[in-house]
């Protein structure tokens, strides 16, 4: 999904978190609330984004998390979101209800399902479009970023998808798309050490997880109101355990419980995110913003750092004004 804040901030994301406040904290859980973001564009919908914030912006090099749904929808179009840029990052779309037709600039169609992770590398620049189907009658998902190390932030565009096998630990239900957890690995490309995985639970369920003390993780709740390490996460919180832990530990309490597991090796490196871009200084953010205007908006190179989509029935999605602050990356 695209970033359709109506006046994106840019944001500087540095490591350790910035001082603007740290998260609350109960017995090593960080417990971050989300954000609601009206999104603009064909549909009013609302967002619930638990990443970045100026608490913490990052888990692993997970970079961005908007939940969404489960909203009531009619059919074709109810999602419509036009072909849209992005760089430096990887789109990580995990859907719950609903099917999206996915279009982008490397050349990809595919259909996004319920239970089928759909990543897609943007790399040095891709463009993509997102439309749900006739079929859809309810909308409800996560989309998330991964932001790519300086290293490999220049790959070329790519995408891929994969449909984890679910399999039972402890009283939990696991699909591991993206990284291994307890020998299940995905095979899509990670650019850093990364895990994501959607967990159930059935209500008084629990499950212990042997994790990488390297990794930091977070709890993407979607549904119930578990405890992570024995701290209580609210329905639609992320809660994050800091580096050092061996095992994770999820009880359900008395609801079935559904998230999403991320974490990762800290990214370790200062990016710049501003609407769907992500680089490395200001300077980069208005570079790419000029390269999307001139040649996908204004039309003068179709085969530019953002190529372009075929089959997409509508324009493209201008970039909103750069915001007048200029941010700088921290020593
Ligand atoms: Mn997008």
């Amino acid at each position: 999904m695209s970033n359709l804040e109506k006046d994106p901030g840019e944001l500087l994301v540095a490591e350790p978190a910035p001082d603007e406040g740290l998260a609350e904290v109960v017995n090593g859980v960080e417990l971050l609330d989300p954000r609601e973001v009206p999104l603009g564009g064909p549909r009013a919908m609302t967002v619930r984004r638990t990443l970045p914030q100026k608490k913490r912006s990052l888990v692993g090099a997970w970079c961005f998390v908007d939940s969404y749904g489960p909203d009531p929808v009619n059919g074709r179009g109810a999602m419509n979101v036009p072909p849209h840029p992005h760089t430096g990052l990887q789109t990580v779309s995990w859907l719950y209800a609903g099917e999206i037709e996915h279009r982008d600039s490397a050349g990809s169609f595919a259909l996004v399902e319920p239970g089928q992770v759909n990543l897609m590398t943007a790399g040095a620049g891709i463009q993509h479009s997102e439309v749900s189907t006739d079929a859809t009658t309810t909308l409800h998902g996560v989309q998330l970023w991964v932001a790519l190390p300086d290293r490999s932030r220049h790959v070329a565009p790519f995408f891929e998808h994969f449909a984890p096998e679910p399999f039972a630990h402890g009283d939990a239900t696991l699909r591991v798309f993206v990284g291994s957890l307890l020998g299940r690995s995905s095979p899509v490309t990670a650019f850093t050490e990364l895990i994501g995985a959607q967990l159930d639970l059935p209500a008084g369920g629990s499950v212990t997880i042997p994790v990488d003390p390297a990794f930091e993780h977070g709890l993407v709740v979607d549904a119930g109101a578990p405890t992570l390490q024995g701290v209580r996460v609210d329905t639609t919180q992320l809660g994050v355990v800091p580096t050092g832990a061996a095992e994770l530990t999820v009880e359900a309490g008395d609801r079935p419980l559904r998230a999403l597991l991320i974490g990762g090796r800290p990214l370790g490196e200062q990016i710049v995110m501003w609407w769907n871009f992500v680089g490395r200084d200001h300077d980069e953010i208005v570079a790419f913003r000029e390269q999307w205007q001139a040649e996908v908006i204004g039309g003068t190179d179709r085969d530019g750092r953002f190529g372009h989509v075929d089959g997409y029935d509508g324009r493209a999605l201008p970039a909103p004004e750069l915001p007048n602050v200029r941010l700088r990356p921290r020593d």
